[in-house]
């Protein structure tokens, strides 16, 4: 059948009701990543494993990300309460998803990560995950809503990690200049660009991103007047 070729099936136990099920992955082989977008969203030739990261459980509607971390004891009697108990209708996904059903996912991981208590980060990746989902969809309202949650988010975010730290503050620039808040970018890319201890890697990201952003703009006003 043809999602043999496209999919396989991986296992998973339930956190929360201890239940084993089977979700559908995407196959290594079926997808390439062919660039990323400027906010680092992966571009992808064939299939989308985006779509598939969240594990949805079909018998109480816990939802999975592996970058969740409070997935044990306490956590989850807050789980419980908060989220397992609310739910009214759980929803199968666990086999071909559309791109709205991939965002339902996200929404019940970025539930899940609220109640746990979660550091802010894992809540800004998710809210930058779902405004992916948004831009496929090509519904830009809904991207730049969730957009505007993930720059709040990781505004609250604290790392001590140098890699996630200056990545977070390209995060920032990036969205604001998504958002128009073009003060807020000016102001990000500038510390990257000119600051002390940056890593090339997001020196040059910030400098080939403000530059190809002002080249844009000025042709933009030059067609414009
Ligand atoms: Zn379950």
């Amino acid at each position: 059948m043809a999602f043999d070729l496209n999919y396989y099936e991986s296992k998973i136990v339930c956190n929360i009701c201890k239940k084993q099920y089977t979700t559908y992955k995407v196959r290594p082989g079926r997808y390439k990543v062919l660039s990323q977008d400027t906010d680092f969203m992966p571009i992808y030739d064939g299939l989308n494993p985006l779509l598939y990261e969240v594990s949805v459980c079909p018998y109480c509607g816990y939802a999975y990300h592996k970058s969740l971390t409070r997935t044990y004891g306490p956590f989850l009697e807050l789980i419980k309460e908060s989220y397992i108990k609310r739910i009214k209708k759980v929803r199968n996904l666990c086999k071909e998803r559309t791109i709205d059903d991939a965002i339902t996912s996200f929404q019940l991981a970025y539930l899940v990560a609220k109640f746990s208590m979660e550091e802010p980060i894992v809540l800004a990746n998710f809210a930058l995950k779902i405004a992916w989902l948004c831009r496929l969809k090509k519904d830009l309202k809904a991207e730049m809503r969730y957009l505007r949650s993930a720059r709040e988010l990781f505004y609250k975010s604290q790392t001590s990690d140098k890699e996630s730290e200056e990545r977070m503050q390209y995060l920032v620039a990036e969205i604001s200049l998504r958002l128009g808040d073009i003060e807020e970018a000016k102001r990000g890319f500038s510390r990257l660009i000119t600051g002390k201890d940056v890593s090339n890697k997001y020196r040059n990201y910030a400098k080939k991103r403000w530059e190809d952003y002002k080249y844009d703009n000025e042709k933009t006003v030059n067609e414009e007047s």
